[in-house]
């Protein structure tokens, strides 16, 4: 794939050569997000993080990731802030937008809104989620944060076991982070969600023929006993006609130590994509796995940032020049990698 100057939309457009050279941008990143070195190689430059949907990892981290290559970040936050509330279409906004910016990142509660905007933006622009459809940087990120973390227990991604747990259905980080996976090799799947929010057909065929394994159960333990990765999701509310059918599915599965003790095997990486929910009546991720050490869930929040700083450096071609503007940092900071 040639990422300067193209959007990223969706994961449909990698492949594993293409993940591996995000990986690896993103390993040379570590210096700065770490702290350890600034770099201007983005000085002058403009992102327009244009969130008309609820965030705040991927907002605020696409703007730390911008700022870390030394550029500047201008954002709209919620459809009632922007002209988009007074009727104007994505193909004017992007219009107006990509004038002002290098680069945009845009959020959309619809499906495919994306996309619309991007055929009209001036400047690459990558999907921050639209919908229930896509969420490709999340998946980079969590793709990336397997990777590592089954590299420290010995393993790899091809012949793993994953198990995806809860809203299957509106999950949009799910619905990337398969395709992504289905590009590695003999995968078991477990597919843990009330039938009502199961994955969507769609994606399980095209798993499916690329020859790895489904099981879908509604069974926790069982489902989870074998895996590698444990990957929990919230009950994607804002998604549901009403708040009262998001409450029939919420608490029907409950990570916490003790079901990790006695159902997952030693070493069992658990994942999150965030933000879990953890009121009473969801919980889905308890917080008593806090000092468990294979939750990754907030090394996944700090690799989104080296990610997003890969995927800015590759479609504004500035890989090669990120060192060269550099210099050590002179004040204190605290390590993350
Ligand atoms: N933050 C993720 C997303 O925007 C997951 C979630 O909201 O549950 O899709």
């Amino acid at each position: 794939m040639n990422f300067v100057g193209h959007h990223i939309l969706t994961v449909d457009q990698f492949d594993r050569a293409d993940i591996q050279r995000v990986f690896k941008v993103a390993d040379s990143m570590i210096p700065y997000a770490n702290r350890e070195r600034v770099t201007r190689v983005l000085e002058g430059a403009i992102l327009g993080n244009m969130f008309f949907e609820p965030s705040t990892r991927t907002r605020v981290s696409f703007g730390c990731a911008w700022n870390l290559l030394g550029g500047e970040v201008r954002e709209t936050t919620g459809i009632k802030a922007s002209a988009l509330a007074k009727g104007e279409s994505f193909y004017d906004t992007a219009r107006v937008l990509s004038g002002y910016s290098d680069a945009i990142v845009m959020r959309h509660e619809m499906m495919g809104s994306v996309a619309e905007f991007a055929a009209a933006s001036r400047v690459p622009v990558i999907n921050g989620g639209d919908g229930a459809n896509e969420h490709p940087s999340q998946a980079l990120l969590d793709l990336y944060t397997i990777d590592r973390e089954l590299k420290h227990n010995g393993k790899r991604i091809d012949q793993m076991t994953i198990a995806l747990v809860g809203d299957l259905r509106f999950g949009r980080a799910v619905h990337s982070l398969c395709k992504l996976l289905s590009l590695y090799t003999s995968i078991k799947f477990r597919l843990i969600s009330p039938e009502a929010l199961a994955l969507p057909a769609s994606y399980i065929e095209s798993i499916q023929a690329a020859g790895h394994e489904v099981i879908q159960t509604s069974n926790l333990q069982e489902g989870i006993s074998k895996a590698d990765i444990v990957y929990v999701t919230r009950t994607q509310e804002e998604r549901f006609d009403s708040p009262e059918e998001a409450l029939r599915y919420k608490g029907l599965f409950r990570m916490n130590q003790a079901v990790y003790t006695e159902f997952c095997q030693p070493n069992t990486v658990i994942m999150h994509p965030l933000p879990r929910d953890s009121r009473a009546e969801a919980n889905e991720l308890d917080n008593d796995l806090n000092d468990n050490p294979n939750l990754a869930i907030f090394r996944q929040t700090d690799n989104g940032v080296v990610i997003r700083m890969a995927l800015f450096a590759l479609i504004l071609d500035v890989v090669d020049q990120v060192d060269a503007s550099s210099r050590p940092v002179n004040w204190y900071t605290a390590r993350r990698f």
